[in-house]
């Protein structure tokens, strides 16, 4: 009988390799759809594009079945704690597309009532440039998203979420004090971010 080289049965890895090569493979897309963005997204969905080529094709419209948010559209500051608590509500490892350039910048509404980017409020991860980004551009930016996957150390993610709790725990805590809609409390936050030189409030 043949002697088995212990080359040809054990291979070696890095846990953090294995588990995201899980990750990054079987995406859950829960799209956060409020405008125009979002029909490229259906288009994105379906047969002609078909993201299940990439693992993801296993849309979910509930948070707690989902690990990868697409921001589809125009934030106004209405919106904006929605979108903090629907974030929040996503269970860990959970990753965000901004698609297009309402999302990811207020795009052509630089006006008081719009959010002048999501990444003022919630982590993001992969920007999708456009107005609207075809469907091309945002499976560029899933596997975009899934470079990165590859790359993340398991304990990097943990800061990463946790700066964000912190700020909602503030946030809480400002609102009750003061007494004020959620709306003036995120905007209380990011003035104060603005008047410290800070970009966001996490
Ligand atoms: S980026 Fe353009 S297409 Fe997308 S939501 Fe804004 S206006 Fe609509």
């Amino acid at each position: 009988m043949a002697e088995l080289d212990i080359n040809d049965a054990v291979m070696t890895t890095r846990l953090d390799a294995v588990v995201n090569w899980g990750r990054k493979n079987s995406l859950w897309p829960m799209p956060f759809g409020v405008a125009c963005c979002a029909i490229e997204f259906m288009s994105m969905m379906s047969s002609k594009y078909d993201l299940s080529r990439f693992g993801a094709e296993a849309m979910r419209f509930s948070p707690r079945q989902s690990d990868m948010m697409l921001v589809l559209g125009t934030i106004t500051n209405k919106m904006a704690p929605v979108l903090r608590t629907i974030y929040a509500q996503m269970a860990e490892p959970k990753w965000v597309i901004s698609v297009g350039v309402c999302a990811s910048s207020g795009g052509m509404y630089r006006t008081y009532a719009t959010l002048q980017g999501i990444d003022r409020i919630i982590p993001v991860d992969v920007y999708v440039p456009g107005c609207p980004p075809r469907p091309e551009s945002i499976i560029y930016g899933v596997m975009k998203l899934q470079e990165q996957i590859e790359k993340e150390s398991l304990s990097m993610r943990k800061d990463h979420i946790a700066r964000f709790y912190e700020s909602l725990e503030r946030q809480d805590a400002l609102q009750a004090a003061k007494g004020l809609t959620s709306q003036q409390t995120i905007r209380e936050m990011l003035m104060d971010a603005g008047e410290r030189g800070v970009g966001t409030i996490f």
